[in-house]
């Protein structure tokens, strides 16, 4: 981090300073004296310097960091991905695609089953479906809630496969003690109780990237979770808030190789909820494949046209088979290209 002081501070006030920095953050600081004026350099773990406090004190005139503001997440401290496993077996950010898919909401013991049956089918490792659904009307289905981890449950104890689903409130964590990997959705990004909450538990977590999040500020949340101990985060671009109005949300697809190469963390990409149109999804699907995504989040339903959210960007079973399919094929086409250019 680097402090410019004003032009006008004294030599007392500097080493003051200097000393308070030192002290407050273990830090080591350098001066260069120069003309007009004077610069500070710290050096150490600057991740925990308050911006605030020192943008605060009367002789300084700007600060600049240098190093990010993470360290948890930050892939020059952890030069290695990070592969998320789980119990049985499913591995997340290990090179090989893995394809999250299921309905938007759980509705029904048979949509659910029914759902998940086919995209084990087509390939999926992992069962989405929400329970309590985030939804901008009040008045607007709110999700089964219990009833509906409980039908996820259900649904994987016929497929084996594991679950994902959205958590709303830090009071239902202990809700969610058997969902396999905990959501936090896009709304809640930057719910910091909530995070500091799920850093506390030893589920992995996918955060998905806020609305109008820049990808500093998502790094951040995910920062939150570490830092309470819990490392195991899976990143999701699902499109962010712009004035284009042709699609639902902006897919961000640069992000995914700018996630990858600042943090060690899995990066999924969700293009349903990205797009909001189903028939954008197969080639947003293959455009992340593409862009080095680890994994994809479909939304999937058995009768997209009655679904009680997000019909309008839900595939039917036939179509993600096809989604499905051509993704792990150009996944497998890519890397072999990779191993033949480099
Ligand atoms: C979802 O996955 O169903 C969802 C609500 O996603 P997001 O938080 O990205 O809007
Ligand atoms: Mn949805």
């Amino acid at each position: 981090m680097i402090i410019v002081l004003k032009p006008e501070a004294t030599k007392e006030q500097r080493i003051l300073l200097i000393a308070a920095l030192e002290e407050k953050y273990n830090v080591t600081v350098n001066t260069w004296v120069g003309v007009g004026s004077t610069v500070l350099g710290l050096i150490g773990d600057t991740t925990q310097v308050d911006e605030d406090w020192v943008s605060a004190q009367e002789i300084v005139d700007s600060i600049k960091r240098v190093q990010e503001p993470y360290k948890k997440a930050n892939r020059k401290f952890h030069p290695g991905n990070t592969v998320i496993e789980l119990p049985g077996g499913q591995r997340i950010g290990d090179g090989e695609l893995c394809i999250m898919a299921g309905p938007c909401s759980v509705e029904s013991e048979e949509q659910i089953n029914y759902v998940a049956k086919r995209v084990k089918a087509a390939g999926a490792s992992f069962l989405r479906g929400g329970a309590f659904k985030p939804r901008t009307s009040p008045y607007s289905f709110q999700g089964l809630k219990d009833e509906g981890l409980d039908l996820l449950k259900g649904a994987r104890k016929e497929t084996g496969l594991p679950i994902v689903t959205e958590i709303m409130s830090a009071a239902h964590i202990e809700m969610f003690g058997s969902v396999d990997i905990i959501q936090v959705g896009a709304r809640n990004m930057q719910n910091f109780e909530l995070l500091r909450q799920l850093g506390k538990t030893d589920k992995p977590i996918l955060l998905k990237r806020g609305l109008s999040s820049t990808i500093e500020e998502w790094i951040m949340s995910a920062e939150y979770i570490m830092a309470g101990g819990n490392d195991r985060v899976i990143l999701c671009e699902r499109g962010i808030r712009t004035y284009e109005t042709a699609t639902r949300n902006t897919l961000d697809l640069s992000a995914v190789p700018i996630v990858k190469k600042l943090t060690h963390l899995p990066v999924i990409v969700d293009p349903s909820h990205a797009t909001g149109k189903s028939w954008l999804v197969e080639q947003m699907s293959l455009a992340a494949v593409a862009a080095g995504a680890d994994g994809l989040m479909i939304e999937v339903h058995n009768d997209p046209k009655h679904a009680l959210s997000d019909g309008a960007q839900s595939l039917t079973p036939d179509q993600f088979d096809r989604v499905a399919a051509k993704a792990f094929a150009l996944k497998k086409a890519y890397d072999e290209i990779e191993k033949k250019i480099l």
